[in-house]
């Protein structure tokens, strides 16, 4: 069988030209040449996440900066707000740091709620939460404009924010949101290969990093500014990456923030229509659906139809691509389909198609 498509929600699809961007001849990470890619890529992220804050590059899958945000930020106690596999996992991966932490667990499906936050804020044990905005287990975003604004509440707690699956699908403009840390893998929305992580840093998280005796070394924050005040990275970055990225970057300014932004609202909304045009449910609570993914309900909730999970994802591999069957405890009971990255009507098209054409079959 010829090459199938990703519509999993990551990695995605990664376009022959990222390829060949990827694929250039290396260079010394020391030397000019990779100081003035840095340069070159410093304003364009900074324009992406609206900061001015100097955006890091750090070769590791996101799990490195959420954990690295741990061990730099939480020196007290911190509450990871839970809804999702990828959520629920950042409180087991606080208590393999050693961390004092606390679970804020919502039924997945739902969204994190400003509300609940504040409540455990109140009680004044904690000095960092982490959330997730889009959680891609079960295709729900949480409302990150309404948590963020807590944070004029309570200056210190450090506001750790995963944007793995929107980062570039929707607008994120860090400095107004006056949180802490942002961060995202490349193989989701950026649709780039797995193995980059982007993030940046509050002054005020910078500030106490530098006072967190065991923040290590690879992820360390501080070594992370200090280096990128030199359009460099900490240690050897993965250079076909930054070369992958320059180029994503390129594409990005080309088409317009605002335009790709309402690309992926579009691509998103064809596959919606697609499932509850079939008499699909979806899981997330309704008004908190992702824009980057759909998580369809397949008897994980009351409502909607049910079809055999495996036998749609195996007629949609017959026809050259693959989705989704369900994350974690919702395997088999949901099932998600990816617009993220390069993904637009055209491209998502043939992918409807595929999709009425399995179903027919079932
Ligand atoms: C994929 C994903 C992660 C984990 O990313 P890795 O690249 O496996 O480290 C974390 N958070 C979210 C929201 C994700 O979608």
């Amino acid at each position: 069988m010829g090459h199938v498509k990703l519509h999993i929600p990551g990695p995605v699809e990664v376009s022959a030209k990222t390829f060949a961007a990827f694929c250039q001849p290396m260079i010394g990470h020391r030397g000019q040449g990779f100081k003035d890619l840095c340069a070159k890529m410093q304003p364009q992220l900074q324009t992406l996440l609206a900061t001015k804050q100097l955006v890091y590059l750090s070769t590791s899958s996101a799990w490195g900066v959420m954990e690295g945000s741990l061990r730099n930020l939480v020196a007290k106690k911190v509450l990871n707000c839970m809804c999702g596999a990828f959520s629920d996992k950042w409180l087991d991966v606080s208590k393999r740091c050693g961390k004092d932490a606390e679970g804020l667990q919502v039924p997945w499906g739902s969204p994190i709620r400003a509300e609940a936050i504040d409540k455990k804020l109140a009680t004044g044990q904690f000095d960092a939460l982490t959330l997730i905005h889009n959680e891609t287990s079960t295709g729900t975003m949480s409302p990150l404009p309404e948590i963020a604004a807590l944070k004029q509440k309570y200056p210190d707690v450090m506001f750790i924010i995963d944007a793995v699956s929107s980062m570039t699908a929707t607008p994120l403009a860090f400095d107004a949101l006056g949180i802490d840390v942002l961060l995202a893998g490349t193989q989701k929305a950026f649709a780039l290969p797995p193995g980059l992580t982007v993030f940046t840093a509050s002054p005020a998280a910078l500030a106490k990093a530098a006072t967190a005796k065991d923040r290590g070394y690879y992820f360390d924050f501080v070594e992370f500014q200090k280096n990128a005040q030199e359009s460099m990275t900490p240690s050897t970055p993965s250079i076909s990456h930054v070369y992958a990225l320059s180029s994503k970057l390129d594409e990005f300014f080309a088409e317009g923030l605002e335009n790709r932004y309402a690309r992926h609202r579009r691509t998103n909304a064809m596959v919606r229509n697609w499932a509850t045009g079939h008499g699909f449910t979806l899981f997330p609570e309704p008004g908190y659906e992702s824009l980057t993914l759909t998580c369809v309900n397949n008897g994980a909730k009351p409502g909607g139809r049910t079809v055999d999970v495996a036998k749609l994802q195996k007629s949609m591999k017959e026809q050259g691509i693959l989705i989704d069957g369900g994350y974690g405890k919702i395997k088999g009971t949901t099932f998600r389909i990816s617009n993220m990255g390069d993904e637009t009507e055209a491209s998502m098209t043939p992918v409807i198609a595929a999709l009425d054409q399995a179903l027919a079959k079932l």
